[in-house]
């Protein structure tokens, strides 16, 4: 949505955080996704206000009007997701003082409780106060033109980031060619898929895990199915599961008590897993194939359950590319006993099925290490995509989560121009990017290579990955149509 021409003219401006998902929105304030939940259900619009979001939060998310975070930058949960949903977001509005037990927000003086009106504006990072009227945004008929024209002359690939067969279907609409990533973690936060997987997590050994794995499948491989199907005939990455495990785990008493009473375990074991799981700095600390690599079972469950799907598909007569893709490498042999334990667990289910089915296993480059030695994990992987998220974090040593911070003051006395999480920084993460393509090219000429950071969606970006040559970009399913066309004006351009 935008808002109304009419309402914008004169509306306060409260505060100001970082432009992270782009439209309009005005409603109510919760703090909580149950409220919003709750209260969108009563027929009533809310914006949640958080200090900052976390995949528990899902659920109040897809139903909020938007969503304003205190904490965060462009990559933050909050501004990755909403951008994903289509949502509007404002991420990093440290103004804010948030008061979960009071239920109130204090910015400046002025202090606004659940309930209060408040509007954000995504594109300009701008929050109002009271309600500011929105209105749906209108394709016009030039949209499709410009589009046709902008396929005769692109040369750059334009995939999405879609975690579910809606958002995918949206992306395809509007002319996005593949998945170039699938985000895993996102698909277990509901109902009893949650449960198992915390199952899982709070197991104490590799036969309590492989039990709790063994009722999660089911989900996957039908959330992989329905993905599948939305893109028939078209690649689609499905990354392996890359967030810190503590991120799962209830922090809640009633939720650590509701874990207790389901595993048959005390509470204080709960709490104990809990805070043995907790990390200083989860971004570097036990995600990304780390977790398929010390538990290898998890990798195996999510092999089974992606070709499982093309299997059944292919059954059906659906035809499905997939492509297994290991998250955060940073050593070829953190890559390389990944993939063994991918095409042990593939070989086993063809044989069980007596069928079988095409599949690549390629890899993110989101570690400089894994750049700088990117000849040699091109020897294993059959494809490169580039993290650019947290390519620009351990570049700069940024932290995707906190740069909100002191972006604003570097912003202002020009130490840098552009906030590198949005718009690639050519000079420096440009360079690695570059550099691994050739590297990786070097080994194996036909390498795939894409990206799907969010600088994936941001035209600058897709101009320089036009000109360094990878095959494609893939972004939020709402901004297909700007990489479509910065695609097609970099291919012109020359
Ligand atoms: C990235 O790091 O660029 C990426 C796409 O993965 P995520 O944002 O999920 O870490
Ligand atoms: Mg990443």
């Amino acid at each position: 949505p935008v808002f109304e021409k009419t309402a914008l003219k004169q509306p306060k401006v409260l505060t100001r955080g970082l432009p992270a998902s782009p439209g309009a929105a005005t409603g109510q304030i919760v703090f909580f996704a149950d409220d919003a939940a709750e209260w969108h259900a009563a027929g009533k619009r809310v914006v949640m206000v958080r200090i900052e979001t976390s995949p528990e939060d899902l659920a109040g998310m897809a139903v909020a009007e938007g969503i304003l975070t205190a904490r965060g930058g462009m990559t933050s949960h909050a501004a990755v997701v909403a951008r994903g949903m289509g949502k509007c977001c404002v991420s990093g509005a440290g103004a804010l003082n948030i008061d979960y037990k009071a239920r109130t927000v204090e910015v400046d003086g002025v202090l606004l409780k659940e309930g209060d009106y408040i509007s954000l504006n995504g594109s300009t990072g701008e929050v109002y106060k009271d309600k500011v009227e929105t209105k749906a945004a209108e394709l016009s008929g030039d949209f499709a033109e410009l589009m046709d024209l902008a396929d005769k002359y692109t040369k750059l690939q334009v995939r999405t980031n879609a975690d579910t067969p809606h958002d995918a279907a949206v992306a395809r609409n509007f002319g996005a060619v593949g998945i170039g990533l699938c985000r895993t973690e996102h698909m277990f936060f509901e109902g009893e898929k949650i449960k198992a997987m915390r199952e899982m997590i709070l197991a104490e050994n590799a036969e309590g895990r492989r039990k709790a794995l063994a009722k999660i499948l089911p989900y996957q491989q039908a959330d992989f199915k329905g993905i599948f199907k939305a893109m028939e005939g078209c690649p689609v990455t499905v990354r392996l599961l890359d967030p810190p495990l503590h991120e799962f785990v209830p922090h809640d008493l009633k939720g650590q008590q509701e874990m207790a009473d389901t595993m048959g375990v005390s509470l204080q074991y709960i709490q104990q897993r809990v805070e043995a799981l907790c990390e200083h700095n989860p971004m570097l600390g036990h995600r990304g194939c780390r977790l398929g690599n010390t538990y290898p079972e998890i990798t195996q469950m999510q092999t089974r359950a992606i070709l499982g799907a093309a299997l059944e598909l292919k059954k059906e007569g659906v035809e499905t590319h997939p492509e297994i893709m290991v998250p955060l490498t940073g050593i070829l042999y953190e890559f390389k006993q990944q993939e063994e334990v991918i095409r042990a667990e593939a070989a086993q289910l063809f044989e069980e099925v007596g069928d079988s089915i095409d599949f690549k296993v390629g890899t993110m480059i989101e570690i400089p290490r894994a750049a700088l030695t990117a000849d040699r994990i091109a020897s294993s992987a059959e494809f490169f995509s580039f993290g650019t998220n947290d390519l620009t974090q351990m570049t700069f040593g940024y932290s995707r989560d906190d740069i909100a911070s002191f972006l604003p003051i570097y912003l202002e006395k020009k130490i840098l121009k552009v906030d590198p999480f949005q718009v690639l920084d050519q000079n420096g993460v440009g360079q690695l990017v570059r550099m691994a393509t050739e590297k990786g090219r070097a080994i194996r000429p036909d390498l795939k290579c894409g990206i799907c950071g969010e600088h994936g969606g941001e035209p600058s970006s897709v101009k320089f990955c036009h000109k360094v040559g990878l095959n494609y970009v893939s972004c939020s399913p709402f901004r297909v149509p700007i990489a479509r066309l910065a695609a097609a004006q970099a291919a012109i351009e020359g």
